[in-house]
């Protein structure tokens, strides 16, 4: 099997062209139409093995995560996937590991409406890049700039979750099942993306920490901000494997890879948010005047919690 055989079998399906895809995969380039009178959104990452997913995962989970890191940027920015870029270097082109990781891919590529419209193919160590595009009326975007005073800060899902799970593999344990599926396959949260538009007043997804992830809010949008530890959701499995306090604490603010969304909007706003998107929402702190973030307990009593999330050339 030759690079064009692996690209004709396991990646074209995943971009039939039609519709806003006017000629996708086999030409010198793509050629798409984004709906009049919007703005495109665009986002790339990296995926690294043994640096962004464990050597040996399952290629499925590989082809999911993949994707959904990058819907995650769409949804933190309240775009609508359209098209996606993939660069994949691989060690051997294997049929079995293709085909799975091309399931996984495109089970969570159909379920959003986005069509993998070109990339390139390259022998070397395990590695992926894709550029996701995505469309929106330039004013609906969710920029990080905009956070107000007295703005409640909230947060999608559970937190912890993955980084646990990470934990437990890098100790060489198991992880609870349904920890190790929060790792391998993160549910991007578009939905919430699209009805946080012109409703929040910044936005953020969560992939190296809440602390780190909600401090670069804070900086473009020159306010601070108070989070009571608390609140912070957490699943009834992390619940079972953590017990309260620092260890969890510690997982829920500076574990990266949750892909959940961060965001800040009036306190009110938030009721019928949750109520028309099927995703729990919490309420974790509110808005400050500036600088800083400042995690709280239950007693009011400042917490000192690790400083920043995940960071490469430390
Ligand atoms: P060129 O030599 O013109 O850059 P390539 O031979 O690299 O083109 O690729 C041929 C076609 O296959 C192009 O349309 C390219 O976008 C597509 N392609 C190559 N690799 C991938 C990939 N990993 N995923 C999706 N499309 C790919
Ligand atoms: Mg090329």
């Amino acid at each position: 099997m030759d690079e064009f055989d692996l690209i004709r079998r396991f990646l074209a399906p995943l971009g039939v062209a039609g519709g806003d895809l006017l000629l996708g995969i086999g030409d010198d380039c793509a050629l798409v139409q984004p709906p009049p009178g919007d703005v495109l959104a665009i986002s790339t990452d990296s995926l690294i093995e043994g640096r962004h997913f464990p050597v040996g995962t399952d290629p499925a989970a590989v082809g999911w995560k993949a994707l959904a890191v990058n819907l995650s940027d769409l949804a933190a920015m309240g775009a609508t996937p359209r098209w996606f870029t993939l660069a994949l270097t691989l060690e051997r082109a294997d049929a079995d590991w293709l085909a799975a990781f091309a399931h996984g891919l495109g089970t969570l590529a159909r379920a959003h409406g986005i069509r993998l419209i070109g990339g390139d193919t390259t022998r070397g160590p395990l590695q992926l890049t894709l550029t996701v595009i995505g469309s929106l009326p330039a004013e609906g975007a969710l920029r990080r700039s905009g956070a107000q005073l007295g703005d409640a800060v909230c947060v999608s899902g559970t937190l912890g979750d993955a980084a646990h799970a990470l934990n437990c593999l890098q100790a060489g344990q198991h992880p609870d099942p349904f920890l190790r599926e929060r790792l391998d396959r993160p549910q991007p949260r578009v939905a919430l993306g699209l009805a946080l538009r012109g409703r929040a007043h910044a936005a953020i997804d969560l992939s190296d920490g809440l602390v780190g992830d909600l401090q670069h809010v804070l900086d473009a949008s020159g306010v601070g901000a108070m989070i009571e530890l608390e609140r912070l959701p957490v699943s009834p499995a992390l619940a079972r494997a953590r017990p309260p306090g620092e260890g969890r604490w510690a997982c829920q603010v500076a574990g990266g890879d949750d892909y959940e969304l961060c965001f800040c909007l009036p306190e009110d706003e938030l009721a019928v948010l949750a109520e028309q998107v099927q995703v729990p929402l919490t309420r974790i702190g509110t808005v400050v005047a500036g600088p800083g973030l400042r995690c709280v307990d239950a007693s009011g009593a400042t917490i000192e919690v690790p400083h920043h999330g995940y960071r490469h050339f430390e």
